[in-house]
Protein backbone atom coordinates (compact mmCIF):
# COMPACT_ATOMS: atom_id res chain seq x y z
CA UNK A 1 0.00 0.00 0.00
CA UNK A 2 1.51 3.71 -0.67
CA UNK A 3 1.47 5.93 2.34
CA UNK A 4 -1.07 8.63 1.47
CA UNK A 5 2.48 11.04 1.89
CA UNK A 6 5.87 9.41 0.84
CA UNK A 7 7.96 11.90 0.90
CA UNK A 8 7.14 13.06 4.60
CA UNK A 9 7.46 9.49 5.66
CA UNK A 10 11.03 9.19 4.37
CA UNK A 11 11.65 12.62 5.78
CA UNK A 12 10.39 11.38 9.22
CA UNK A 13 12.55 8.04 8.71
CA UNK A 14 15.48 9.93 7.67
CA UNK A 15 16.90 9.87 11.29
CA UNK A 16 16.65 5.95 11.47
CA UNK A 17 18.67 5.84 8.18
CA UNK A 18 20.86 8.38 9.15
CA UNK A 19 21.64 6.14 12.47
CA UNK A 20 21.84 2.79 10.24
CA UNK A 21 24.83 3.69 8.13
CA UNK A 22 26.83 5.40 10.72
CA UNK A 23 26.32 1.57 12.43
CA UNK A 24 26.73 -0.10 9.53
CA UNK A 25 30.45 1.89 8.79
CA UNK A 26 31.22 1.34 12.62
CA UNK A 27 30.63 -2.47 12.22
CA UNK A 28 32.60 -2.90 9.47
CA UNK A 29 35.36 -0.58 10.28
CA UNK A 30 37.82 -3.70 10.73
CA UNK A 31 37.08 -4.64 7.20
CA UNK A 32 37.97 -1.34 5.09
CA UNK A 33 40.79 -1.29 2.76
CA UNK A 34 41.53 1.75 0.57
CA UNK A 35 41.63 1.89 -3.17
CA UNK A 36 44.80 1.73 -4.31
CA UNK A 37 45.86 3.49 -7.18
CA UNK A 38 48.64 0.70 -7.98
CA UNK A 39 45.51 -1.45 -8.61
CA UNK A 40 43.40 1.04 -10.31
CA UNK A 41 45.71 3.22 -12.49
CA UNK A 42 42.35 5.07 -14.74
CA UNK A 43 41.34 6.31 -11.19
CA UNK A 44 44.52 7.77 -10.51
CA UNK A 45 44.80 10.05 -13.61
CA UNK A 46 41.20 10.87 -13.11
CA UNK A 47 40.91 11.94 -9.59
CA UNK A 48 42.84 14.19 -7.41
CA UNK A 49 45.16 11.73 -4.94
CA UNK A 50 43.19 13.31 -2.10
CA UNK A 51 39.94 11.98 -2.72
CA UNK A 52 41.25 8.75 -3.36
CA UNK A 53 42.89 8.84 0.10
CA UNK A 54 39.90 9.83 1.45
CA UNK A 55 37.52 6.58 -0.38
CA UNK A 56 36.79 3.35 1.09
CA UNK A 57 36.26 -0.37 0.16
CA UNK A 58 34.80 -2.90 1.75
CA UNK A 59 34.30 -6.15 -0.43
CA UNK A 60 31.63 -8.50 1.05
CA UNK A 61 31.23 -12.35 -0.03
CA UNK A 62 27.42 -11.34 -0.32
CA UNK A 63 24.88 -8.60 -0.99
CA UNK A 64 26.28 -5.23 0.00
CA UNK A 65 24.15 -4.05 3.17
CA UNK A 66 21.21 -2.14 2.38
CA UNK A 67 19.31 -0.48 4.74
CA UNK A 68 15.74 -2.06 5.89
CA UNK A 69 13.95 0.73 5.04
CA UNK A 70 10.67 -1.69 5.12
CA UNK A 71 10.91 -1.99 9.04
CA UNK A 72 11.90 2.11 9.23
CA UNK A 73 8.14 2.37 7.64
CA UNK A 74 8.95 3.15 4.51
CA UNK A 75 7.03 -0.35 2.93
CA UNK A 76 7.74 0.88 -0.80
CA UNK A 77 11.35 0.12 -0.78
CA UNK A 78 10.47 -3.43 -0.08
CA UNK A 79 11.27 -4.44 -3.41
CA UNK A 80 14.54 -2.15 -3.75
CA UNK A 81 16.24 -4.46 -0.58
CA UNK A 82 15.71 -7.92 -2.27
CA UNK A 83 17.59 -6.25 -5.39
CA UNK A 84 20.93 -7.67 -6.40
CA UNK A 85 23.74 -5.18 -6.33
CA UNK A 86 26.99 -5.58 -7.25
CA UNK A 87 27.94 -2.04 -5.25
CA UNK A 88 26.88 0.30 -2.74
CA UNK A 89 28.35 3.92 -1.33
CA UNK A 90 28.05 4.93 2.15
CA UNK A 91 29.81 8.41 2.90
CA UNK A 92 33.11 7.32 1.88
CA UNK A 93 32.78 4.39 2.01
CA UNK A 94 32.00 1.78 -0.62
CA UNK A 95 31.00 -1.93 -0.42
CA UNK A 96 31.54 -4.03 -3.84
CA UNK A 97 30.34 -7.35 -3.66
CA UNK A 98 33.64 -10.09 -4.11
CA UNK A 99 34.17 -10.62 -7.92
CA UNK A 100 33.14 -6.94 -8.91
CA UNK A 101 35.80 -5.90 -8.47
CA UNK A 102 36.46 -3.96 -11.50
CA UNK A 103 38.12 -0.26 -12.08
CA UNK A 104 34.84 0.46 -13.92
CA UNK A 105 32.66 -0.32 -10.70
CA UNK A 106 34.83 1.76 -8.32
CA UNK A 107 34.96 4.89 -10.90
CA UNK A 108 31.04 5.01 -10.47
CA UNK A 109 31.19 4.26 -6.40
CA UNK A 110 34.01 7.04 -6.38
CA UNK A 111 31.12 9.62 -7.93
CA UNK A 112 28.84 8.19 -5.22
CA UNK A 113 31.54 9.27 -2.72
CA UNK A 114 31.57 12.53 -4.25
CA UNK A 115 27.99 13.06 -3.93
CA UNK A 116 27.37 12.40 -0.57
CA UNK A 117 30.41 14.75 0.26
CA UNK A 118 29.15 17.62 -2.16
CA UNK A 119 25.47 16.76 -0.54
CA UNK A 120 26.03 15.90 3.40
CA UNK A 121 24.71 13.22 4.67
CA UNK A 122 21.24 14.27 4.87
CA UNK A 123 20.85 15.60 1.74
CA UNK A 124 22.30 12.49 -0.22
CA UNK A 125 19.80 10.64 1.44
CA UNK A 126 16.59 13.06 0.76
CA UNK A 127 17.77 13.01 -2.84
CA UNK A 128 18.29 9.66 -3.27
CA UNK A 129 15.35 8.37 -1.42
CA UNK A 130 13.65 10.90 -3.19
CA UNK A 131 14.98 9.02 -6.84
CA UNK A 132 14.23 6.13 -5.95
CA UNK A 133 10.82 6.26 -5.07
CA UNK A 134 9.63 8.87 -8.06
CA UNK A 135 12.19 7.05 -10.86
CA UNK A 136 13.20 3.52 -9.36
CA UNK A 137 16.90 2.40 -8.64
CA UNK A 138 18.25 2.98 -12.42
CA UNK A 139 16.71 5.95 -13.70
CA UNK A 140 17.25 7.62 -9.99
CA UNK A 141 18.57 10.89 -10.74
CA UNK A 142 22.29 10.41 -8.54
CA UNK A 143 22.29 6.26 -10.12
CA UNK A 144 21.26 7.77 -13.80
CA UNK A 145 24.38 10.19 -13.44
CA UNK A 146 26.66 7.43 -12.23
CA UNK A 147 25.45 5.09 -14.96
CA UNK A 148 25.93 7.63 -17.64
CA UNK A 149 29.50 9.00 -16.51
CA UNK A 150 30.57 5.74 -15.78
CA UNK A 151 29.63 5.15 -19.74
CA UNK A 152 32.26 7.57 -20.64
CA UNK A 153 34.64 6.05 -18.41
CA UNK A 154 34.13 2.64 -19.98
CA UNK A 155 34.12 4.65 -23.28
CA UNK A 156 37.49 6.56 -22.37
CA UNK A 157 35.07 9.73 -22.97
CA UNK A 158 35.32 11.66 -19.75
CA UNK A 159 36.03 15.71 -19.82
CA UNK A 160 38.87 16.85 -18.35
CA UNK A 161 36.94 18.98 -15.49
CA UNK A 162 35.30 15.62 -14.42
CA UNK A 163 35.46 17.20 -10.83
CA UNK A 164 33.51 20.11 -11.19
CA UNK A 165 30.81 18.54 -13.33
CA UNK A 166 30.28 16.14 -11.13
CA UNK A 167 29.70 18.64 -8.60
CA UNK A 168 27.32 21.15 -10.78
CA UNK A 169 25.24 18.15 -11.52
CA UNK A 170 24.96 16.98 -8.04
CA UNK A 171 23.86 20.38 -7.29
CA UNK A 172 21.62 20.31 -9.94
CA UNK A 173 20.05 17.24 -8.81
CA UNK A 174 19.39 18.63 -5.41
CA UNK A 175 18.15 21.93 -6.30
CA UNK A 176 15.06 19.79 -8.54
CA UNK A 177 15.01 17.67 -4.79
CA UNK A 178 14.95 20.03 -2.69
CA UNK A 179 11.69 22.22 -4.38
CA UNK A 180 10.00 19.30 -3.86
CA UNK A 181 10.76 17.97 0.28
ZN1 LIG B 1 25.23 3.60 -8.09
Amino acid sequence: MIPPDPIGQFKAALPLVREWVAATLEAYQDQVVPVDPGDYPRLGRIFPDALLKRARVVVVKDNPPFPPLSRMGLPEFTAFEAMPIAGITYRNTFFVKHGQQTESLYFHEIVHIIQWERLGVDHFLLAYGLGLMQSGYRHSPLEAMAYALQDGFDRGELPDNIMELIQQQTDDIWKRAASQL
